[in-house]
Parts: C-alpha cells; structure tokens; sequence
C-alpha cells in the first residue's frame, strides 16, 4: 500500500532524547504551508508509470498539532486532489497540549480517520525530564478528546529504558495505557540520538546509560502485558488491538514502510522511495520555502532533486539488507523467494547458524525473529547483511 508523508517541522521546545529536523519557526509556518502546497503540485507525477496508487497519508513531524486543524485538513485536501484518491487511512500526529475539544473537532472534520499521539509516560517528573509540553493528565484528557470529537482509530506512543524509569513504574505506565484501550500502542526503548540533548547529557557525565537487562526485562513486561490486554505484536514497537468488527488495527501507512513499497515525502528532510532510488527534500525550512516560492511549479520532482535535496541509486546489495532489516523488524519476517538469490546463498549459514540458536525461525519459505528475541532483533539483522 503505497503512501504519502509529510513532514511538518516545527517544534514549540524540543525533547531531550529528540534529534529529529524540527525548529520553532513561528514566523516560517504560513510560509511553509504555502510552500508545501507548491510542493504537492510539483510532485504530483511522482507515481506516475510505477505501476502503483497512494492509499494513506501520514502527517508527523515535528508537531503537526502546531499547525491550525484549518490548514492541516487544506493539505490533506489537497493531497487527495493532486495524487486524485481518497487514502484509507490519513493519520496525523499531535502533542497532547495542542488537543482542545474544538481542535480535536476541527482535526476529525479535516478529514483524517486516525490520529498518533506522544503520551511517552503518564508521570510528570519524567515529562518533566523529557522537557515534554504536557503532563499525564493532559494526555489523558487529549485522548478522551479525540474520542468525543468522534475518532476510532488513535495510536499511543510510550517510552521506556530510560534513567529513573523503575519497573514499578513501567507498569503503571503500561497499565494505564491499556485503561485508555487506544487501538494501537507504540512504544520505543530511549536511544542516545547523536545531537540531542540526552546526548550532551551522556558526554557531561550528567546521565548513566540504563542497563540492557533492565531494558530487556520492561520490554519483556510490555509483551507481555499488552498481550494479556488483547494486544498483537505485529512489529518490535507495535501492537494493536481487533476493533468491534474483527479488524486489526495495525498502522497501514507504517506497514507498508516494513514491506518496502514505494512512498512520497513531502517537507523538509522528508525522504521517498521509488522501488529504485532513495530521494531526500534539504533539511532547512527556510531553504524550503524559498525554493519552494521562487521556482516554477515543475510537475516533476527532476529539478527540484537538483536544487534541494539528492537522491541515490539503490544497488542490488542495499535491496536485500533493506528487506532484511525492514522484513525481520515485523513479526511476520521475510518471505526468502522475495530476496535475490544469489545474496542469499551468501547468507544461509548465517540464517541456519540463527535457526540452531533460536534466533530465527523457518516456516516454509519465511524467516522470522520469535517474539521472546525481538529485543536482541538488531544484532541477528546485522549478522545477514550482506
Ligand atoms: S519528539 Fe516530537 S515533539 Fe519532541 S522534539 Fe522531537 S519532533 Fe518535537
């Protein structure tokens, strides 16, 4: 299912583990919206002759919330005009602060049917340490919010492993979460992203690294918690429950990244990919906007691939490690007849010394990680890299 992404990149303060592009920008963002449209215009071809349609949207960020519902809804509807479909699932994400009952409305008339949403824990001190705008009550009431305002599809996100999270406390975490019942959770273990404010922290000496095994053992509680709730695995960080018709509720905009199908970026240092080539939008909104505002709309991407941004050639190599690591992140794993052949054989001792040692598991024509080695997922993907 291919899909469009659209990458809003302003951010009111910045998160301590965050590294993501994003700036305040308050005087940028109409100049960015009336960029962006210009974008949309001149990639509306980007599909064309590649045998496949967009069927989703996603809107992240950054804070897309920062933006009036006004101006999101006119971007989606210019999304469907352009690239001429109505998606199946149009996502957008928001920051539990920006969620006022009205804005919440707003969203919901815009014309998304799904919304994911930065809860990251539900104790303050911890928000606090996140440098988060909201507290666990916020977040709360955001949610119920977005429910009134008439959503059935809301996305969750938590975060764990990180200093001063106690085991107790993860729980209460999860288990709240799982009180809220959203249909899809996300939960992602910290990570020290070079540029970011943990990271400094980490240099100064000012934060400890949490160790593996305390990380190991939340994410194993998570598991096993959400599955206990009603919750499915479908990828390391994902999980989502049936809906009241029988319906996984899996993220179908994300899931189509993990099968590799092709999908548009839109927005600063926003990336794509053709089937071919990974193409990539410069990352200043203000290089942005000028280049945005000052060329002719091209209806193709050629020149502004030459004036802002790049794109590389994939070879034959970067295919196979892509679906390696992109197939084995989901539960499902990798059908091996999809991958080239001749890799392939490069790689079966690795894929049986794995199976002997339960790190992998061989059904048919499949390989998968098992869910009790999904934490470990890394250091098995990268041993079948070609
Ligand atoms: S995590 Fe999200 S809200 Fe926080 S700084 Fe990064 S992009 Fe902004």
């Amino acid at each position: 299912m291919a899909g469009i992404y659209i990458h809003i990149p302003f951010c009111n303060q910045f998160c301590t583990y965050c590294n993501f592009y994003s700036v305040k920008g308050k005087a940028l963002r109409n100049s960015f919206v009336a960029a962006l449209h210009r974008e949309i215009e001149d990639k509306k071809l980007f599909f064309h002759g590649s045998g496949v349609a967009p069927q989703t949207v996603y809107v992240g960020g950054g804070t897309p919330s920062l933006l009036q519902a006004s101006q999101l809804g006119e971007i989606l509807s210019h999304i469907k005009e352009a690239f001429n479909f109505i998606p199946v699932e149009a996502t957008v994400e928001v920051n539990p602060d920006d969620i006022t009952p009205q804005y919440a409305r707003e969203l919901f008339q815009a014309g998304f049917n799904r919304v994911s949403m930065g809860v990251q824990s539900f104790h303050d001190s911890h928000l606090l340490w996140m440098n988060r705008r909201h507290s666990g009550e916020q977040a709360v009431q955001a949610y119920r919010n977005l429910r009134d305002a008439g959503f059935t599809n809301i996305s969750l996100d938590l975060i764990f492993g990180y200093g001063g999270l106690s085991m107790q406390q993860w729980k209460e975490n999860v288990g709240k979460i799982m009180e809220l019942s959203p249909e899809h959770i996300s939960a992602y273990q910290m990570s020290i992203e070079p540029g970011s404010a943990l990271c400094k922290l980490l240099e100064k000496g000012e934060y400890d690294l949490v160790p593996d095994s305390l990380c190991h053992e939340q994410y194993s509680v998570l598991q096993q918690m959400l599955a206990e709730g009603g919750y499915t695995q479908y990828e390391i960080s994902n999980f989502a429950r049936m809906d009241s018709e029988g319906n996984l509720m899996i993220s179908k905009h994300n899931s189509s990244y993990w099968t590799k199908e092709p999908y548009l970026g839109l927005g600063p240092a926003a990336h794509s990919y053709n089937g071919r080539q990974r193409l990539w939008n410069g990352n200043s909104v203000t290089a942005y906007c000028r280049h945005y505002t000052e060329m002719p709309i091209m209806t193709t991407s050629k020149r502004s691939l030459l004036e802002f941004g790049g794109y590389e050639e994939l070879t034959t190599e970067d295919v196979f490690n892509e679906s390696i690591m992109l197939g084995l992140r989901t539960v499902e794993g990798v059908l091996l007849s999809s991958l080239d052949q001749s890799l392939l054989l490069e790689v079966r001792g690795e894929i049986s010394r794995h199976c002997r040692l339960g790190n992998l598991v061989m059904e048919g024509d499949k390989i998968r990680i098992p869910s009790e080695k999904l934490f470990v997922s890394d250091g098995i993907i990268k041993d079948l890299f070609i």
